[in-house]
Protein backbone atom coordinates (compact mmCIF):
# COMPACT_ATOMS: atom_id res chain seq x y z
CA UNK A 1 0.00 0.00 0.00
CA UNK A 2 1.09 3.41 -0.88
CA UNK A 3 1.63 5.63 1.95
CA UNK A 4 0.18 9.28 2.27
CA UNK A 5 3.69 11.23 3.96
CA UNK A 6 4.07 14.72 5.21
CA UNK A 7 6.79 16.81 3.63
CA UNK A 8 6.59 20.54 4.39
CA UNK A 9 2.98 21.17 4.61
CA UNK A 10 2.08 18.73 1.98
CA UNK A 11 0.79 15.51 2.20
CA UNK A 12 1.85 13.56 -0.68
CA UNK A 13 1.96 9.44 -1.82
CA UNK A 14 5.51 8.26 -0.69
CA UNK A 15 6.91 7.91 -4.09
CA UNK A 16 6.16 11.60 -5.00
CA UNK A 17 7.97 13.01 -1.46
CA UNK A 18 11.05 15.05 -2.23
CA UNK A 19 13.76 16.40 -0.06
CA UNK A 20 16.74 18.33 -1.59
CA UNK A 21 20.25 16.18 -1.88
CA UNK A 22 21.56 19.62 0.03
CA UNK A 23 19.42 19.19 3.00
CA UNK A 24 21.55 19.13 5.68
CA UNK A 25 19.81 16.05 7.35
CA UNK A 26 21.33 14.37 4.29
CA UNK A 27 24.63 15.56 4.00
CA UNK A 28 25.51 15.99 8.13
CA UNK A 29 22.55 14.48 10.27
CA UNK A 30 21.92 17.96 11.27
CA UNK A 31 18.51 17.00 12.39
CA UNK A 32 16.37 15.45 15.00
CA UNK A 33 13.79 13.25 15.31
CA UNK A 34 10.95 11.64 17.43
CA UNK A 35 8.72 8.51 17.23
CA UNK A 36 5.31 7.96 18.81
CA UNK A 37 3.81 4.85 19.15
CA UNK A 38 -0.11 4.67 17.68
CA UNK A 39 -2.78 2.03 19.74
CA UNK A 40 -6.14 1.81 18.62
CA UNK A 41 -5.63 4.60 16.25
CA UNK A 42 -4.63 6.98 18.91
CA UNK A 43 -1.21 8.87 20.04
CA UNK A 44 0.96 7.57 23.22
CA UNK A 45 2.83 9.80 25.59
CA UNK A 46 2.53 12.16 22.63
CA UNK A 47 2.83 15.50 25.12
CA UNK A 48 6.55 13.69 26.49
CA UNK A 49 7.59 13.47 22.44
CA UNK A 50 6.05 16.96 21.77
CA UNK A 51 8.19 18.46 24.72
CA UNK A 52 11.83 16.23 23.93
CA UNK A 53 11.06 17.38 20.00
CA UNK A 54 11.33 21.22 21.16
CA UNK A 55 14.38 19.88 23.81
CA UNK A 56 16.68 18.62 20.76
CA UNK A 57 15.63 21.54 18.64
CA UNK A 58 16.69 24.21 21.21
CA UNK A 59 20.22 21.99 22.25
CA UNK A 60 20.82 22.31 18.11
CA UNK A 61 19.48 25.95 17.67
CA UNK A 62 16.57 24.87 15.24
CA UNK A 63 13.31 26.95 14.89
CA UNK A 64 10.62 24.35 15.83
CA UNK A 65 8.75 25.22 12.35
CA UNK A 66 5.15 24.41 13.84
CA UNK A 67 3.17 24.91 16.77
CA UNK A 68 1.97 22.03 19.34
CA UNK A 69 -1.43 22.13 17.45
CA UNK A 70 0.43 21.76 13.91
CA UNK A 71 1.88 18.97 15.42
CA UNK A 72 -1.07 17.12 16.83
CA UNK A 73 -3.18 17.15 13.72
CA UNK A 74 -0.40 16.43 11.22
CA UNK A 75 -0.06 13.44 13.53
CA UNK A 76 -3.83 12.95 13.37
CA UNK A 77 -4.15 13.31 9.92
CA UNK A 78 -1.49 10.32 8.99
CA UNK A 79 -3.10 8.26 11.43
CA UNK A 80 -6.64 8.77 9.17
CA UNK A 81 -5.17 9.15 5.66
CA UNK A 82 -3.07 5.39 6.45
CA UNK A 83 -5.50 3.61 8.64
CA UNK A 84 -3.36 3.32 11.41
CA UNK A 85 -4.61 1.49 14.33
CA UNK A 86 -1.05 0.16 15.49
CA UNK A 87 2.42 0.95 14.38
CA UNK A 88 4.44 4.66 14.98
CA UNK A 89 4.59 7.72 13.39
CA UNK A 90 8.38 8.73 12.31
CA UNK A 91 8.75 12.63 12.18
CA UNK A 92 12.01 14.28 11.41
CA UNK A 93 13.27 18.47 11.25
CA UNK A 94 16.43 19.09 9.71
CA UNK A 95 17.96 22.29 9.85
CA UNK A 96 16.97 22.65 5.93
CA UNK A 97 18.13 23.01 2.92
CA UNK A 98 20.62 25.85 2.10
CA UNK A 99 21.33 24.99 -1.48
CA UNK A 100 24.82 23.54 -1.00
CA UNK A 101 27.12 21.79 1.15
CA UNK A 102 29.14 24.23 3.89
CA UNK A 103 30.30 23.27 7.70
CA UNK A 104 28.66 26.65 8.59
CA UNK A 105 25.02 26.69 9.98
CA UNK A 106 22.94 28.42 7.33
CA UNK A 107 20.91 31.60 8.10
CA UNK A 108 17.76 30.42 9.32
CA UNK A 109 15.79 33.81 8.45
CA UNK A 110 16.63 32.34 4.63
CA UNK A 111 16.45 28.39 4.89
CA UNK A 112 13.81 27.14 7.04
CA UNK A 113 13.77 23.76 8.60
CA UNK A 114 12.51 20.12 6.43
CA UNK A 115 9.54 18.22 8.39
CA UNK A 116 9.15 14.79 7.26
CA UNK A 117 6.77 12.66 8.45
CA UNK A 118 5.33 9.27 7.57
CA UNK A 119 4.05 6.35 9.84
CA UNK A 120 4.89 2.35 10.27
CA UNK A 121 1.99 0.26 10.75
CA UNK A 122 2.65 -2.84 12.85
CA UNK A 123 -0.39 -4.53 13.22
CA UNK A 124 -0.13 -6.29 16.70
CA UNK A 125 2.45 -4.15 17.78
CA UNK A 126 1.30 -4.46 21.66
CA UNK A 127 0.90 -7.85 21.62
CA UNK A 128 4.74 -8.92 20.43
CA UNK A 129 5.49 -12.39 20.61
CA UNK A 130 8.78 -10.96 21.64
CA UNK A 131 7.36 -9.82 25.10
CA UNK A 132 6.40 -13.45 26.04
CA UNK A 133 9.86 -15.05 25.05
CA UNK A 134 11.95 -11.73 25.91
CA UNK A 135 15.00 -10.72 23.94
CA UNK A 136 18.80 -11.47 24.29
CA UNK A 137 21.48 -8.80 23.90
CA UNK A 138 25.47 -8.16 23.66
CA UNK A 139 27.02 -6.00 24.91
CA UNK A 140 29.61 -3.60 23.11
CA UNK A 141 31.66 -0.61 23.71
CA UNK A 142 29.27 3.04 23.36
CA UNK A 143 31.34 4.96 21.01
CA UNK A 144 28.85 7.39 20.14
CA UNK A 145 29.03 10.92 20.34
CA UNK A 146 29.18 12.83 24.07
CA UNK A 147 25.54 14.50 23.16
CA UNK A 148 23.50 11.68 23.27
CA UNK A 149 20.54 12.84 25.12
CA UNK A 150 19.79 15.15 21.73
CA UNK A 151 17.80 12.97 19.78
CA UNK A 152 19.87 13.31 16.31
CA UNK A 153 19.30 10.96 13.30
CA UNK A 154 23.15 10.38 13.74
CA UNK A 155 22.33 6.58 14.20
CA UNK A 156 25.18 4.66 11.85
CA UNK A 157 26.85 3.47 15.64
CA UNK A 158 23.69 2.00 16.80
CA UNK A 159 22.32 0.71 13.75
CA UNK A 160 25.92 -1.03 13.18
CA UNK A 161 25.40 -2.39 17.04
CA UNK A 162 22.27 -4.20 15.64
CA UNK A 163 23.72 -5.77 13.13
CA UNK A 164 26.85 -7.10 15.48
CA UNK A 165 23.89 -8.59 17.87
CA UNK A 166 22.42 -9.98 14.64
CA UNK A 167 25.33 -11.29 13.59
CA UNK A 168 25.78 -12.93 17.14
CA UNK A 169 22.17 -14.78 16.81
CA UNK A 170 21.14 -12.26 19.21
CA UNK A 171 18.09 -9.33 19.48
CA UNK A 172 20.16 -6.37 20.47
CA UNK A 173 23.14 -4.84 21.96
CA UNK A 174 23.74 -2.99 25.35
CA UNK A 175 26.24 -0.38 25.07
CA UNK A 176 29.00 0.17 27.64
CA UNK A 177 31.23 3.12 28.97
CA UNK A 178 33.76 3.25 31.49
CA UNK A 179 32.50 -0.11 32.87
CA UNK A 180 28.76 0.67 32.87
CA UNK A 181 25.97 0.03 30.65
CA UNK A 182 24.84 3.25 29.51
CA UNK A 183 21.45 2.13 27.12
CA UNK A 184 20.18 -0.26 24.11
CA UNK A 185 21.10 0.72 20.73
CA UNK A 186 17.63 2.51 20.52
CA UNK A 187 16.39 2.08 24.38
CA UNK A 188 16.86 2.75 27.78
CA UNK A 189 18.04 -0.55 30.03
CA UNK A 190 17.14 -1.66 33.33
CA UNK A 191 17.82 -4.43 35.53
CA UNK A 192 16.07 -5.52 38.90
CA UNK A 193 17.75 -7.07 41.86
CA UNK A 194 16.00 -8.11 44.95
CA UNK A 195 13.03 -6.43 44.57
CA UNK A 196 14.60 -2.99 42.99
CA UNK A 197 14.12 -1.33 39.56
CA UNK A 198 17.27 -0.20 38.65
CA UNK A 199 17.83 1.83 35.50
CA UNK A 200 20.88 4.65 34.63
CA UNK A 201 20.08 8.71 35.84
CA UNK A 202 19.43 11.10 32.78
CA UNK A 203 22.66 13.38 31.75
CA UNK A 204 24.24 13.56 28.61
CA UNK A 205 24.98 10.06 28.43
CA UNK A 206 21.89 8.44 27.33
CA UNK A 207 18.34 9.49 25.96
CA UNK A 208 16.03 11.01 28.19
CA UNK A 209 13.53 8.15 27.32
CA UNK A 210 9.69 8.88 27.03
CA UNK A 211 8.34 5.72 28.03
CA UNK A 212 11.68 5.37 30.48
CA UNK A 213 10.29 8.34 32.40
CA UNK A 214 6.57 6.90 32.13
CA UNK A 215 7.66 3.62 33.30
CA UNK A 216 9.22 5.45 36.42
CA UNK A 217 5.75 6.80 37.37
CA UNK A 218 4.21 3.46 36.41
CA UNK A 219 6.65 2.02 39.25
CA UNK A 220 6.67 4.86 41.79
CA UNK A 221 2.42 4.41 41.38
CA UNK A 222 3.07 0.66 41.96
CA UNK A 223 5.37 1.29 45.24
CA UNK A 224 7.89 -0.54 43.20
CA UNK A 225 11.43 0.43 44.73
CA UNK A 226 13.83 2.42 42.41
CA UNK A 227 17.01 3.30 41.82
CA UNK A 228 18.58 5.63 39.53
CA UNK A 229 22.45 4.29 39.13
CA UNK A 230 24.95 3.03 36.79
CA UNK A 231 25.17 -0.66 36.63
CA UNK A 232 27.89 -3.47 34.49
CA UNK A 233 27.54 -6.28 32.90
CA UNK A 234 28.24 -8.44 35.37
CA UNK A 235 25.30 -6.82 37.41
CA UNK A 236 22.70 -7.67 34.38
CA UNK A 237 24.18 -10.94 34.37
CA UNK A 238 23.65 -11.53 38.01
CA UNK A 239 20.19 -9.46 38.05
CA UNK A 240 16.73 -11.44 38.82
CA UNK A 241 15.31 -9.61 35.91
CA UNK A 242 16.45 -7.31 33.13
CA UNK A 243 14.24 -5.28 30.05
CA UNK A 244 14.43 -2.49 27.65
CA UNK A 245 12.14 0.35 27.44
CA UNK A 246 11.47 2.27 24.26
CA UNK A 247 7.81 4.11 22.45
CA UNK A 248 7.91 0.83 20.01
CA UNK A 249 9.17 -1.90 22.61
CA UNK A 250 7.22 -0.12 25.43
CA UNK A 251 8.66 -2.48 28.41
CA UNK A 252 10.13 -5.63 26.88
CA UNK A 253 11.91 -8.35 28.71
CA UNK A 254 15.68 -9.17 28.69
CA UNK A 255 16.69 -12.61 28.73
CA UNK A 256 20.06 -12.86 28.39
CA UNK A 257 22.96 -10.58 28.22
CA UNK A 258 26.65 -11.82 26.86
CA UNK A 259 25.32 -15.35 26.49
CA UNK A 260 24.28 -15.55 30.42
CA UNK A 261 20.36 -15.89 31.53
CA UNK A 262 19.12 -13.16 33.49
CA UNK A 263 17.11 -14.97 36.15
CA UNK A 264 15.43 -17.81 35.32
CA UNK A 265 16.38 -17.00 31.33
CA UNK A 266 12.54 -16.47 31.01
CA UNK A 267 10.82 -13.02 30.78
CA UNK A 268 10.37 -12.25 34.93
CA UNK A 269 7.10 -11.59 36.52
CA UNK A 270 8.07 -7.77 37.51
CA UNK A 271 9.00 -6.70 33.86
CA UNK A 272 5.69 -8.36 32.99
CA UNK A 273 3.39 -6.46 35.02
CA UNK A 274 5.39 -2.99 33.96
CA UNK A 275 4.38 -3.78 30.76
CA UNK A 276 0.42 -4.11 31.87
CA UNK A 277 0.38 -1.43 33.74
CA UNK A 278 2.37 0.72 31.37
CA UNK A 279 0.02 0.00 27.95
CA UNK A 280 -3.15 0.20 30.05
CA UNK A 281 -2.36 3.56 31.76
CA UNK A 282 -1.08 4.63 28.53
CA UNK A 283 -3.99 3.08 26.34
CA UNK A 284 -6.01 5.34 28.96
CA UNK A 285 -4.19 8.52 28.32
CA UNK A 286 -3.37 8.12 24.34
CA UNK A 287 -4.81 11.03 22.10
N1 LIG B 1 17.80 5.39 23.92
C1 LIG B 1 18.06 5.48 22.62
C2 LIG B 1 19.45 5.56 22.15
C3 LIG B 1 16.99 5.51 21.69
O1 LIG B 1 17.24 5.60 20.37
C4 LIG B 1 15.66 5.39 22.16
C5 LIG B 1 14.48 5.38 21.22
N2 LIG B 1 14.57 6.23 20.18
C6 LIG B 1 15.45 5.29 23.55
C7 LIG B 1 16.55 5.30 24.40
C8 LIG B 1 14.07 5.17 24.12
O2 LIG B 1 13.40 6.40 24.05
P1 LIG B 1 11.81 6.47 23.98
O3 LIG B 1 11.30 5.73 25.16
O4 LIG B 1 11.52 7.92 24.07
O5 LIG B 1 11.41 5.84 22.69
Amino acid sequence: MTRTVYVNGDYLPEDEAKVSIFDRGFLMADAVYEVTSVLGGKLIDFPGHLARLQRSLDALDIRNPLSEDDWLAIHRALVEKNAIDEGMIYLQVSRGSPGDRDFSFPDPETCAPTVVLFTQSKPGLADSPQAKTGIRVISIEDIRWGRRDIKTVQLLYPSMGKMMAKKAGCDDAWLVEDGAVTEGTSNNAWIIKGGKIITRQLSNDILHGITRASVLRCAAEAQMEVEERPFTIAEAQEADEAFITSASAFVMPVVEVDGVAVGSGKPGPVAMRLREIYLEEKRKAAI
